[in-house]
Order: structure tokens, then C-alpha cells, then sequence
């Protein structure tokens, strides 16, 4: 049999593109049809946004746009130019260029630029970088940045920190009723909740078929097809999406069609994608016949504690109990969890240079897992959006040893 060296794609992707470009033609129409934008953090409080009216825009979604068509190495420079450090997150670094410079993938689709906001929302669950971020463009258009502080490294998510990020998100619709001219609706937030837990339990189905060998889809795949569970979630068409994917899903685990023709390992990818490579490292995964079937970055948007009886507690529940403001502890026995589930031979870790909050390498994680599940690994450096920290070539012999690693297991 011939190495396999094209993704197959899914007959889904046509409404993936459908869906995705009528909620940009919506964020780009905002202004003209009198909606008001609000840019809201990847693990924000959207469902509060959305359902208090607002055109909900992800700038984490354009930093990924940018990584994906390399055109954020050549903007990086124009934030560093102004203060902010080559060293930070390079999701910030070139969505402040690309506003300096005023190009942005969106002018390849025939459309303005990213929407200025009337409103910023961040959760530094993730990172301070994205308040720092926010703050910029606040200052910049003089808007109200508005933000919840959630603690880092939790252990056991307790209910006093359920209290407080629920209280802080509690705290945002004041002023957010002030930006909406409108008042929040209880019984809209409790719908917008259900739909993006609806929408959340979708992606996870997805992302779960990947347990079955061979898997249907790989964490390349998952890259791409993740686009609503980010931006829509608390949208009917997120909803809507994921039925049809998941179908078409479970119609190739029945058939037992793979997404590596002849699959002989199965890799686990930690950290960030390396958005300008994910081509390339689908084809060399490919080619060495290795399904790279899960990822831990794919499955930071499912949000099973989302509670449309209790919107509030739910959604800070749903937020803080995120791998990436987890303990170690908790980060090693959901790893543990996640190698066993997906049958995984060996796992991969990015190391990312401009997100440590991303790198889970840096403390002694991959040793202390492969003693304890005797799964081997690998370390690549890069980072997800400045090529210029990726060696192209480190990274292909590197993962060519590993596999050869583990066809020797
Ligand atoms: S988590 Fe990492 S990639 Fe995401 S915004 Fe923060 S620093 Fe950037």
C-alpha cells in the first residue's frame, strides 16, 4: 500500500464553511445593522454576551487565522516595534501587528478587518496576557475592558472559587447593560446556555470517536473542525454543525474507515498547534502511517458544567475547571486519563515558546508520565504562531525517531 499522504476530508466541511463565513459576514454587518460588538477571551463568558445581544468576536480566532497563513511572522515585529515583547504570547503579538499595519486574513475573504469592539471580555483563566491584550485595543478606542480573575493552578475546584468567578461574572452585566442599551433576559442567558452545552456535548461526541480504532479523525482535523465550538457556542448553528459532523463521524467508525489509511500508532498532541505547519504535519504524520488521534487543545472547549438552571455558578464552573488553570497534579491524572482512553503508543509535546501557559513539558511532566504509563515522548520546539522559533527540520527528524521509536516498543 502506497504512504498516505493527503487529509481526508469530510463531506461536513462544505457547512463548516457555511456556518463560519455567515457568522463573519454577521460580525462585519454589526455596525451597519446598529449591533453592538463585544470581543470576548476563547474561555470567556460568551453565552452572557450573546445572549445580552451582542456580535461576539474571538481575537484568539484571528491570531489562529494569522499563524495558519504565515502572515503573523511578518506582523509580530510591528508589536514588538511598540513595546511588547518577542517573548509573549504571539496570538497578541500579531493581532497588534496586523491592527498596525491594517492587513489581516480577512481581507482575503473580501472583508473589512476584524470589527472594533464596543466592549472588551477577557478571563485570565487562561493567561494575563489576554487582559493586557484587551487593554491595548481599550485604550486605543477608549472602550470599557471589563474582565474575571479566576485563580491559576487550581487543585480542588471548591465552592468558594465557584462563588467568587460566579459573583465576578454577576458583577459584568451591569456595565454591560450600559454598552447593550438593553437589560439581560434570565430566561435568554438560561436558552444560550443550553445551546452551548448542547453545542459542548456535540464537540466532545466528535472529538470521542477518536477512541475508536481506527480513529476517524485526527487532532489536525480537529483543528479545523473546532471553529463553531469556539466562536458559536450559544448558537443554534454550533448546534446544528456538530450533529451533521458527528454523524458523518460515527458513519466511519461503523465503517471502520480511518483518517491514516493503515494506522499503526497513535499519538497524543500537549500543548498548542503549530497553526503555519498543521499541512505539513498532517502529511508527515500520515505519511508514517501515526494518527495523531487527541489532543488536550482540542478538548479545552467542552464545558459539561454548563447549567441552564444556574447559568452563573454553571458558567464558572464550566471555566475554571479548564486543564490550563489546573494544578499538576490535576493535569498529570487527566493526561493519564486521556493516553488510556484514546489507546494512545506515545505523546507529543509542543513546546511553545510564547505560551507557557500551553507547555506542560516544562516541569518534569512527560518523565513523570512515562514512568508511570511507560508511554514514550517527544519534546518539539516551536511555538504557534512565530515560525521563526520552529526549525522545520528538528521538528521532521525528531518526529521520524519517534515513530521509529515506536514501531520498536
Ligand atoms: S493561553 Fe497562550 S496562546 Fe492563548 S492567549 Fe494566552 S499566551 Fe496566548
Amino acid at each position: 500500500m502506497p504512504a498516505p499522504t493527503e487529509r481526508k476530508d469530510f463531506a461536513a466541511t462544505a457547512r463548516l464553511k457555511e456556518v463560519m463565513g455567515k457568522y463573519f459576514m454577521e460580525l462585519m454587518r454589526g455596525r451597519e445593522e446598529g449591533k453592538k460588538t463585544a470581543w470576548c477571551t476563547s474561555v470567556g463568558p460568551a453565552e452572557l454576551l450573546r445572549a445580552m445581544g451582542f456580535n461576539v468576536y474571538f481575537p484568539e480566532n484571528h491570531g489562529a487565522m494569522l499563524g495558519a497563513t504565515r502572515m503573523a511572522t511578518d506582523l509580530i515585529p510591528l508589536a514588538n516595534a511598540r513595546g511588547f515583547s518577542p517573548d509573549i504570547c504571539s496570538y497578541l503579538t500579531s493581532d497588534i501587528g496586523s491592527y498596525l499595519k491594517g492587513e489581516s486574513p480577512f481581507q482575503k475573504m473580501k472583508m473589512p478587518g476584524p470589527p472594533r469592539a464596543d466592549v472588551l471580555v477577557y478571563n485570565t483563566n487562561q493567561c494575563r496576557d489576554v487582559k493586557d491584550w484587551f487593554q491595548f485595543y481599550a485604550r486605543e478606542w477608549n472602550v470599557p475592558c471589563l474582565g474575571i480573575h479566576t485563580p491559576r493552578a487550581i487543585g480542588e475546584l471548591n465552592d468558594s472559587i465557584i462563588e467568587d468567578v460566579a459573583r465576578q461574572t454577576e458583577a459584568l452585566v451591569e456595565p454591560l447593560q450600559d454598552v447593550a442599551g438593553a437589560k439581560l433576559d434570565p430566561a435568554r442567558l438560561r436558552e444560550t446556555v443550553d445551546l452551548s452545552r448542547r453545542c459542548t456535548m456535540l464537540w466532545k461526541a466528535v472529538l470521542d470517536t477518536a477512541a475508536g480504532v481506527p480513529a476517524p479523525i485526527t487532532f489536525f482535523d480537529g483543528t479545523i473542525q473546532m471553529g463553531p465550538a469556539v466562536v458559536l457556542r450559544g448558537h443554534p448553528d454550533a448546534v446544528g454543525y456538530y450533529e451533521v459532523l458527528l454523524a458523518e463521524l460515527q458513519g466511519r467508525v461503523a465503517a471502520k474507515a480511518a483518517a491514516v489509511e493503515g494506522e499503526r500508532f497513535r499519538i497524543y498532541w500537549e500543548g498548542m498547534p503549530v497553526w503555519g505547519k498543521l499541512r505539513d504535519l498532517a502529511t508527515q504524520f500520515a505519511a508514517l502511517r501515526a494518527c495523531v488521534v487527541a489532543s488536550t487543545y482540542c478538548n479545552s472547549w467542552v464545558f459539561e458544567a454548563l447549567d441552564p438552571a444556574d447559568p452563573f455558578r454553571g458558567m464558572a464552573r464550566a471555566y475554571s475547571n479548564l486543564f490550563i488553570c489546573r494544578s499538576e497534579d490535576y493535569k498529570e491524572k487527566y493526561l493519564m486519563n486521556m493516553i488510556s482512553k484514546f489507546k494512545v503508543d506515545g505523546v507529543l509535546y509542543h513546546d511553545s515558546k510564547t505560551c507557557p501557559n500551553n507547555s506542560n513539558n516544562r516541569y518534569q511532566m512527560p518523565q513523570r508520565l512515562q514512568q508511570r504509563t511507560g508511554k514514550p515522548y517527544l519534546v518539539v520546539n516551536g511555538d504557534l504562531n512565530d515560525l521563526r522559533l520552529y526549525s522545520e527540520e528538528q521538528a521532521r527528524t525528531g518526529i521520524e525517531a519517534f515513530v521509529e521509536q515506536l514501531s520498536q516498543a
